[in-house]
């Protein structure tokens, strides 16, 4: 079989190879040029775990490609996947430009019959817009050329992108003829062999049920920092909340982790796009609206603290900030609550040296001179007043205690993640400060 996947980002590029190892020929296309000729020089814009290896493989058999041709590219395919951004527009919305500008390109040069699949997270009624964009661009070109749209939501997790497109929980897919549906249980037959299912549907249940879930998430994570807020104010330890609630197979032990709040390319958005879909149907989604609200101010919850502790005043103060992804595994800094830490901080007067293992080279896109960039870990903590902790990453685990002590020149840590455990912090003569658990003293 072969494919296009249009938009050769965290998605398009992961599904592309994972795909190219069942044996399919995938042709990864971008209208980003650099990107596209980097990956033909073999190197990986993005950090995936796994993802070069599996990259080089399938390069290597001739299996996977990259180009910024898409009229090449789609030549004899089976289907072409749109896998390109959806970022939040300025009133919420999800921004469908690059959709439809796929949709468009699809239907200029596509030659023979296809299966357009949507893979980028959209609207319900997109599916609508991509076919009529399509059928506009054939009636100009006056062919008359036979095409299907089916909606493929995709819910890999960045970070662990590659097992979570072998390996996924289901696939859903939303098909309107047996033909498309045809085309997508062989694409997919390699991952379904194990028993994950591949749950079809109609389009406009496939589109809404990526949302759903996300919606689903996001509400996970705001409650329990909701929850984890008022413990600390009533003496409670969230940790053995979440452990006490995590057992009960109901609520299950996952995604009620509390922290600095949700970020990344996802949650944020998907959210607020939903949240505009009820609205513009004169339905109000309460819960969630109170879950952006939640987040909004649970990114400023660690950065608070600190204030407080320095009586509101950081001028001249030192702060080492471990952690820059918006989580571990990956270098994505979209919407990472990172950003709004360092935003306040800087703004009461902090000097911030920063270290991330993978993101450095993001954020200094992102960032500028406006931080300083620490080569490791340690060499952040040089002077220190104080320490954040802000990304899980496991390297941040199990740090050495007393290289720490030395370097630092306040014993303070803010741990925005709760991965120490306040009694050993305390024996190690530290001020700990986490989210929803009491701060302890040395
Ligand atoms: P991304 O920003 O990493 O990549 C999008 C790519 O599309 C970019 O390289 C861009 O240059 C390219 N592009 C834009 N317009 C194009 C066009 N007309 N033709 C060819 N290429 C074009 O985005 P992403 O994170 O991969 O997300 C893609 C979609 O998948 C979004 O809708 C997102 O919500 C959804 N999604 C993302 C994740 C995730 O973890 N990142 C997970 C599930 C779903």
């Amino acid at each position: 079989m072969k494919i296009a996947i249009i938009g050769t980002g965290y998605v398009g590029l992961v599904s592309g190879t994972c795909f190219a190892e069942t044996g399919i020929y995938v042709t990864c296309v971008d209208i980003d040029h650099s990107k596209i000729e980097k990956l033909q020089n073999g190197i990986v814009p993005i950090y995936e775990p796994g993802l070069e290896d599996m990259i080089r493989m399938n390069v290597e058999k001739e299996r996977l490609f990259f180009s910024t041709d898409i009229q090449k590219s789609m030549l004899k395919c089976d289907a072409v996947f749109i896998a390109v951004g959806t970022p939040a527009d300025e009133d919420g919305s999800a921004d469908l430009q690059y959709v439809l500008a796929a949709a468009k390109d699809i239907g200029k040069y596509m030659s023979n019959y296809l299966v357009v699949v949507n893979k980028s997270t959209v609207p319900i009624g997109t599916s609508i817009k991509v076919r009529d964009v399509i059928k506009k661009e054939l009636s100009l070109r006056k062919v008359n050329l036979e095409f299907d749209v089916a909606s493929n939501p995709e819910f890999l997790k960045e970070g662990a992108a590659i097992q979570d497109f072998l390996k996924p929980d289901r696939i859903v897919v939303g098909v309107e003829s047996e033909r498309a549906e045809k085309i997508l249980q062989r694409l997919y037959k390699a991952f379904l062999l194990n028993g994950h299912p591949m749950l079809i549907m109609d389009i406009p249940s496939a589109e809404m049920t990526k949302y759903a879930a996300n919606a689903m998430l996001a509400t996970k994570i705001s409650f329990m920092n909701d929850i984890a807020n008022l413990c600390e104010i009533v003496g409670a330890d969230v940790n053995m909340v979440r452990q006490g609630i995590g057992s009960d197979s109901r609520i299950g032990s996952k995604f009620i982790y509390p922290g600095a709040g949700y970020g990344g390319s996802c949650f944020p958005k998907d959210v607020k796009a939903l949240i505009r879909t009820s609205d513009d149907n004169n339905y109000s989604l309460d819960v969630l609206k109170a879950v952006e609200s939640v987040n909004i101010r649970q990114k400023r919850v660690i950065s608070t603290k600190v204030k407080t502790h320095f009586n509101n005043d950081l001028k001249g103060k030192i702060i080492a900030l471990w952690g820059l992804s918006f989580k571990p595994k990956t270098d994505d800094m979209r919407e990472a609550p990172s950003l709004v830490i360092i935003e306040e901080l800087l703004n009461a007067g902090a000097k911030i040296q920063a270290y991330d293992p993978v993101s450095m080279n993001e954020a200094k896109r992102k960032l500028g001179d406006t931080i300083e960039y620490s080569e490791t870990m340690y060499e952040a903590l040089i002077d220190a007043n104080a320490l954040v902790v802000v990304t899980e990453w496991p390297e941040f685990r199990v740090p050495n205690f007393k290289m720490m002590r030395k370097l630092m020149k306040e014993k303070i840590v803010f741990d925005g993640r709760n991965i120490y455990d306040p009694q050993e912090m305390k024996d190690n003569k530290f001020t700990y400060s986490s989210i929803g658990r009491k701060t302890v003293q040395p």
